[in-house]
């Protein structure tokens, strides 16, 4: 059967429209095989812009859409969310970046109406290659793990369970409290009692993590040798540091190998990235795994207690009980004819989403921890790694658009 494409060229304001000739754009689309609807709008995000892009779907039964506007940085999701509540699979639209990529960039009008031109048309060429992904979702497990029974652990273990969370508080040691000095050995004391009186919150002294598998939502945690694992859905990291000197700390003891079990990447230091410095300073780069305290660095007891309460925030906002935590379909697949079991892809993975299978001597993707981040696909020598939605013939296609 013959697409239907619907190619829709936003002004944003004067940002495009005042840049470059998008009449003639549409005008030259309608012409472009597959497309049976081409034009233009003033702002296409905007509720009203939103709808008129649902009506259009749904009256010209389009089932591909090319977006030409700003970056997908900015309204891919928006579009897809249109896309999806007029009934077509959102991975059946794609984004021509004719902002930023070139009325921003190109001055002449005329050379950046036949730019966005080729960007169009390498939109159009590839999304005839799309096919529908499909969503998955899972359920996630409310409750929490904290490890370190310090003042920023325990403040943590306190407000989650204030939310009537269920929260593991794991200390090493055999006491909570840890490393304290004359000005916070008090405030120390003082939260020990308060956690000891919740029932909430099952405190584990003299454990520590020995294993710990899965993911956002779904963390199996074994503690000690004669005790069943612990399933939690977050982990918060809150186990300290320790000083060298004036001036310079590491990380606790042990911290290296907790932080290998969670893939949680380590700077030069040894203390974890995060996931953004500004806008995520209390989250790494792994889904459900936070920071409190000195877990991320040297820090006062005033911003240990601050980040614990960021923390304990953000897991209460995003590990909602009852709500299923979506999946990306745009993942990885690894053939298991091709794969040599080399295992360079594991290497490259920063989300430690791959496993190797000594026993077919082949690696293996889990496609829950997957970002779809391409890194395999562009490592492997034997090209057994396929990246949904950015297969081969997707590429071309787009490549051969935009130089015709
Ligand atoms: S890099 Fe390729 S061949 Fe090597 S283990 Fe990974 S998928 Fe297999
Ligand atoms: S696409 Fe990225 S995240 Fe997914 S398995 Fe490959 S390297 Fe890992």
């Amino acid at each position: 059967m013959p697409v239907r494409t619907g190619v829709f060229i936003c002004s944003c304001g004067p940002n495009v429209g005042g840049r470059m000739d998008i009449e003639r754009i549409a005008a030259e689309a309608a012409g472009m095989t597959g497309v049976v609807l081409a034009e233009t709008f003033g702002l296409l995000c905007s509720p009203k812009g939103k709808q008129y892009l649902a009506e259009k779907i749904r009256e010209n039964r389009l089932d591909r859409v090319v977006i030409a506007a700003c970056s997908p940085r900015e309204h891919e999701a928006t579009f897809m969310q249109v896309c999806e509540s007029a009934g077509l699979n959102p991975f059946m639209m794609e984004m021509a970046n004719i902002r930023e990529q070139v009325a921003w960039v190109t001055s002449d009008p005329q050379a950046a109406t036949r730019k966005a031109l080729r960007v169009v048309t390498a939109a159009v060429d590839r999304i005839d290659r799309h096919i529908p992904l499909q969503k998955t979702s899972i359920v996630c497990n409310p409750e929490v793990m904290v490890v370190g029974g310090g003042i920023a652990g325990m403040t943590a273990s306190l407000l989650l369970a204030d939310a009537d969370r269920r929260v593991t508080l794991l200390e090493r040691s055999v006491e909570l409290g840890g490393l304290t000095d004359a000005e916070t050995a008090g405030k120390a004391r003082e939260l020990a009692v308060l956690v000891s009186r919740r029932d909430e919150i099952t405190v584990l002294t003299g454990s520590e993590p020995r294993e710990i598998v899965g993911f956002f939502g779904n963390f199996i945690v074994s503690v000690d040798d004669d005790q069943d694992v612990i399933r939690v859905g977050s982990i918060v990291l809150a186990t300290g540091c320790r000083w060298n000197g004036p001036g310079t700390a590491e990380p606790a003891e042990g911290f290296a190998d907790i932080a290998r079990m969670l893939r949680v990447p380590l700077d030069e230091t040894g203390f974890p990235g995060r996931e953004h410095d500004s806008l995520a300073p209390v989250s790494t780069p792994i889904d459900g795994i936070h920071l409190a305290g000195c877990a991320g660095g040297p820090c006062s007891l005033e911003e240990a207690v601050r980040s614990a309460e960021a923390a304990a925030g953000t897991i209460l906002s995003t590990l909602v009980p009852g709500r299923e935590v979506e999946t990306e379909p745009r993942t990885s697949v690894i053939s298991e004819t091709l794969c040599r079991g080399c295992r360079t892809c594991m290497d490259v993975c920063g989300f430690g989403a791959i496993s190797f299978d000594s026993e077919r001597n082949v690696c293996t993707v889990n496609g829950v921890l997957c970002k779809g981040c391409g890194n395999c696909a562009a490592a492997c020598p034997s090209g057994a790694v396929r990246s949904m939605h950015f297969t081969p013939d997707q590429l071309r296609y787009q490549m051969t658009g935009a130089l015709r």
